[in-house]
């Protein structure tokens, strides 16, 4: 499958140091506790952990202006106050400052650029950074727990080193502005973004008129979905869009995001899917990679605040696409055991939520059939499938 028959996985421990605040949503435990489940279960071996460095001024520079830059190095000094950064959408409640906040997102998009690299270069065919797909960061803002964009930042290198054309595909709950607005102008890099509706969601963009501007129109793709939307419908949004936006338009290499926030638990979006659509999206964006581009897969991380009972499991199962492994159907004990002690919920003992764990959606038909038009309309209106 594999030159070495393996995927790279982006690790460092300083990724934990992108932390804003004890009590903050964004909680780097959650990957602490996915390492713990992948590596309990057998799913990586010692020489398939890349070390990354973090991104140079220069490589940011690609995606970010640079006085934003600067205003980020400078708040990230331990006396720096947040009242100074506000127009650079610093120091607010969603995106606080914290010392270090520079280094600890440049070790981030460093680790993306990496996995780009690795896989361009040939020395893998997929790669997963979880700590990176930071996708609200903007040119010259912070917004939405994201200080510097890794993903947009991995996709300008490529295009500049390799000249690869890029498909990025979003599956966070949250529509993927910053990589869609950074690349609004470019018909080479096709963003596309599956996303709860912003009607009552962060960022409040994403509808299906945003199709991109100039050269760059019709390559961006928005699919807005209802809230309550659950596993059957949102899968069938995924695939009547992605698969043949992407086989029309024949990328080198596909990055997929893959926040885990539309799960029923997450406590910031309002969406009702299971663990399901978890290990079948990866499934979708790995045969399309194979398909189109001889298997040039980026997978990042990105939203996820259900950190106990949703992220480990989602991206395990990421993980375990990529690399072939056979899922079993429960977690680990000894896994479970050691995370219990400390979780703050019941730990679920199955990758899969067996059916029947959540409660019915009273309006099931009316939003399968709402997101059914909406689907046709993105279709309809991208013009590079006809
Ligand atoms: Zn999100």
């Amino acid at each position: 499958m594999v030159a070495n028959g393996k995927s790279a996985f982006i690790y460092s421990d300083a990724f934990t140091k992108y932390k804003f605040a004890e009590e903050h949503p964004f909680n780097p435990k959650r990957l602490e506790m996915t390492l713990d489940l992948i590596k309990t279960i057998g799913f990586l071996d010692a020489d398939q952990i890349i070390t990354p460095r973090m991104a140079t001024q220069e490589e940011l520079a690609r995606v970010h202006d640079t006085r934003y830059l600067d205003a980020v190095q400078a708040a990230s000094q331990p006396q720096a106050n947040p009242d100074d950064f506000a127009t650079w959408g610093l120091g607010t409640e969603d995106t606080p400052i914290f010392a270090g906040m520079h280094e600890a997102t440049s070790l981030i998009a460093g680790g993306t650029l990496l996995a780009a690299d690795l896989v361009m270069s040939g020395q893998y065919r997929y790669a997963l950074n979880m700590a990176g797909g930071l996708h609200h960061a903007r040119r010259a803002e912070a917004s939405g727990f994201c200080v510097y964009n890794d993903i947009a930042v991995a996709i300008a290198h490529v295009r500049e080193k390799y000249g690869a054309r890029v498909a990025y595909i979003d599956t966070d709950a949250h529509h993927g502005d910053g990589v869609q607005w950074i690349f609004y102008e470019d018909p080479d890099v096709l963003t596309i973004s599956l996303h709860e509706t912003g009607k009552y969601l962060y960022p409040g963009t994403g509808e299906i008129i945003e199709r991109g501007e100039g050269r760059g129109y019709g390559y961006a793709v928005n699919v807005p979905l209802e809230a309550f939307t659950e596993d059957d419908s949102w899968m069938n949004a995924v695939r009547s869009v992605i698969i043949p936006t992407i086989q029309k338009f024949a990328p080198d290499i596909i990055f997929h995001q893959n926040g885990c926030d539309a799960h029923t638990y997450d406590p910031l979006t309002h969406l009702s899917a299971s663990t399901h659509i978890y290990r079948e999206m990866p499934k979708i964006t790995r045969l399309l990679a194979e398909e189109m581009c001889d298997g040039r897969l980026v997978a990042v991380g990105g939203g996820g605040y259900d950190i106990w009972r949703v992220v480990p499991r989602a991206w395990t199962m990421l993980w375990a696409e990529l690399n072939g492994n056979e899922l079993p159907e429960r977690l680990p004990k000894a896994w479970l055991e050691r995370w219990q002690l400390e979780a703050s919920t019941a730990l679920p003992e199955f990758f899969l939520d067996p059916p029947g764990s959540f409660e019915a959606i009273p309006r099931r038909a009316e939003i399968e059939e709402k997101n059914e038009i909406m689907v046709r309309r993105v279709l309809n209106g991208t013009p590079f499938l006809y």
